[in-house]
Formats: C-alpha cells, structure tokens, sequence
C-alpha cells in the first residue's frame, strides 16, 4: 500500500510545473497557447502504457470510472450480463449495474479469485464480458479463464487495482485479456487522490472507450471542441492534469516500490512458511504477484477473528480479511437489487474459505520487528 506512503517533493515539483510553465492549464484538452505544450494527462497515458507494455491506454477519475468506460467501450447494455467474482470490491459490481447489464458472480477457488470452473457454469448466451480481478495482488488463473472467454467469443476485462507489476508468462497483468483497468485511489500502489487507467489491445475499442469518457467527444484534431463531432453519447469520466501531475511522479517510483514490496514480502515469508496448520493462497503458475499482500486461512473462523484481535494489540492491522468482507464479498450486498445472488449461502465454497482467512498488508516502511511480532501472534493462536 505505497502510494500514500512514498509522496513528496517530486509529485510537488510536478504539480508547481503546471502553474509555474503550464499557464496554470488543469484541463486535458484546448488552450493550446496557454499550455505551452504541457500535456500531463496525455504523457501520463503514454509513459503508464509504455512501463505496462500496451498499445493504448485512456487515464480516467477513479479505477471505478475506469470499469464502467471498458464496459461502455464494449457496447455493454441492458439485457447483457457479465461475470465477475463474488470477492471483489464492490466497484466492479457497481459498474456492471451502471452499465445496465445484470451482474453475475462466481465462486472463488484456492486463488482467492474467481474460480474458472464456476465461470464455465455460470456463462449464458446472454453474457458478453467477464471482468477478473487480481484481488489484493494475486493473478487470477489467467490461462484457463482466458481459454474459456476465447471459446466462448466473451471479451475478457481484467480489473487489475491490486494487481499492478504484478504478471503472467511475462505479461503485465491488464494487458492480458482484451482491456485491463487500473485504481490510483489513496489505497493501491500507484495513487493520485483519486484516479484510474484503462489498456487496451485494440485501437477501436480505445477510440470508443475515449469518446464515452468525453461525452461522446472524438476529439479530432482540426476541429474546435464545440464543432467536435461524435456518434455516442457518454458522460464525463476525465482525468485532471492536476492528478496526472502526480501520476507521473508516482509512476516514477514504481520499480522501486514493487522490489521493496517484495523484499518485505518475502522477509515476512521466510519468516513464517514453516508454521504448520495454515494454509496459504495459491499463486497460479507461470504467475508473478504484486506483493500487495499475504493471505492464509486458518481452521476455523474464530481463529481469524482472534488473529485480527491480537494483531490490533500491537498496534499492527489486517487487510479487507477478515474485517471488511461487507464491502468486499457478494454475499453480503443485499442492497444491490439485481444481484439475484447475494446471500453468503449463494457462495458456500468462497464464505467456508473466506470467513477463515486473513489478510496481511505489505508495506514500504515495514518495521524489522514485524515479522516475529506476526509469527508470535499466529503460533499463540494455533
Ligand atoms: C479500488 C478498487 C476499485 C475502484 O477503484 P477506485 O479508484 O477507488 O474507484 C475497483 N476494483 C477493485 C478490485 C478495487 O480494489
């Protein structure tokens, strides 16, 4: 969770740039003169899909901004329904009911993502699009999910806000399927306040997604904004060059921020790996983490919430599990009316693994005492 943690001057020096070279211009678009060729949000977009490996990338205001244009960007509708998993954040089902289209969930597996055999039952000739979430850091079971959207003709969308640098076979997670979006909100690695990134391999879908994130605007180059043309409506999801600013200096950072999460990850690890009696989530293979976090299950339930208990007495906290499964597990969203599933008993597989499990943020600025501290508090509670 580096973002927040690593801000400083450089993001400060970004942002004066705009004011003391860049006319003060917050906009994307226009004021040519004004700007003086300072175009952050459109450098942000070219330096994130350079370091990612993608043809074409669109900045937006949030990671939720982000999944609702992927699906706009599809000709996602009323009457569609896409698939995604039951541990989620609440977001990605929030954008498939914005989109109109019914949202489905799976079950998870060892993974703690979406389980590629409930997937296969749970497609329908009505379901267009399945969005996989690299929850808190993970891959999901890329091969196999990828396989199934491919046979059955179903666009692929990879919502990777936990998942940045992390990979499969070589490739970026968000550039696997056929659109990958990502969160800079203050929680994930990478942040700007508040803001999202979309990648895409294809030029017409980022040329679509583009317009509906602008009114419909296409933005063509010899025509004033007001004479623009457009062939959609849309809405306005735009990034500002206040948060791109930020971005840039953020993005700047990330190698150094993905291998010291991973050296305190694994300092944590080999601290650990040999208690007897908890199990640890499965790492697909051919996969690269994010190092964003470590999730292992104990027994029983009572055991996790102990664990949680012990660990707040010194001072040090769990991740989404097992606290915040309310914001996190659709068995539990009873207040989104077209989730037909959202009782914990629809999901009996994910509640049994979920209520048991626990997660452990990695952080920049880990202590050294940290790792003995946890090992102590687990061996106590075993
Ligand atoms: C954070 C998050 C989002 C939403 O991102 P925002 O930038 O907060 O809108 C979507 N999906 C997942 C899995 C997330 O963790």
């Amino acid at each position: 969770m580096p973002g927040f943690e690593v801000i400083g001057k450089e993001e400060l020096q970004n942002l004066t740039k705009i004011f003391k070279y860049g006319g003060g211009v917050l906009f994307r678009f226009g004021f040519e003169k004004l700007r003086k060729n300072s175009y952050l949000v459109k450098k942000f977009e070219y330096k994130f899909r350079k370091k990612f490996g993608s043809k074409y990338s669109l900045a937006v205001s949030s990671g939720t901004a982000a999944l609702r244009v992927a699906l706009a960007s599809l000709d996602i509708k009323k009457n569609d329904e896409v698939i995604t998993q039951c541990f989620t954040f609440v977001a990605t089902v929030e954008a498939i009911v914005e989109s109109g289209a019914l949202p489905i969930c799976t079950e998870i597996d060892q993974t703690f993502n979406m389980c590629p055999k409930d997937l296969e039952k749970k497609i329908s000739k009505k379901t267009k699009a399945v969005i996989v979430v690299h929850m808190l850091g993970v891959p999901a079971n890329l091969k196999e999910i990828k396989k199934i959207c491919k046979k059955k003709k179903i666009f692929l969308i990879e919502d990777t806000a936990w998942g940045i640098g992390g990979s499969f076979q070589k490739k970026y997670l968000g550039t696997i399927g056929d659109i990958g979006t990502f969160s800079f909100d203050f929680a994930k690695t990478l942040t700007t306040g508040e803001g999202g990134m979309l990648l895409f391999k294809n030029k017409n879908i980022c040329k679509r997604a583009q317009a509906w994130h602008d009114h419909g605007h296409e933005n063509k180059p010899r025509l004033k904004r007001w004479e623009d043309t457009r062939r959609s409506s849309g809405f306005n999801f735009r990034m500002t060059e206040l948060q791109a600013a930020v971005g840039l200096a953020q993005l700047k950072k990330f190698d150094k921020i993905f291998l010291k999460h991973k050296k305190n990850k694994d300092k944590v690890l080999s601290v650990i790996k040999n208690i007897k009696h908890i199990k640890y989530r499965t790492i697909p293979k051919d996969s690269i983490d994010a190092s964003e976090s470590i999730i292992f299950s104990f027994s029983e339930e009572s055991k996790a919430k102990l664990f949680r208990k012990k660990l707040l007495e010194y001072k040090y906290s769990t991740k989404i599990l097992p606290e915040a499964t309310t914001w996190h597990f659709a068995g539990h969203w009873k207040h989104i009316k077209s989730l037909d599933r959202n009782s914990v008993f629809d999901y009996p597989k994910s509640y049994e693994l979920l209520k048991r499990s626990v997660s452990i943020p990695v952080s920049f600025s880990m202590k050294r005492s940290f790792p003995k501290i946890l090992k102590n508090v687990i061996l106590n509670i075993l």
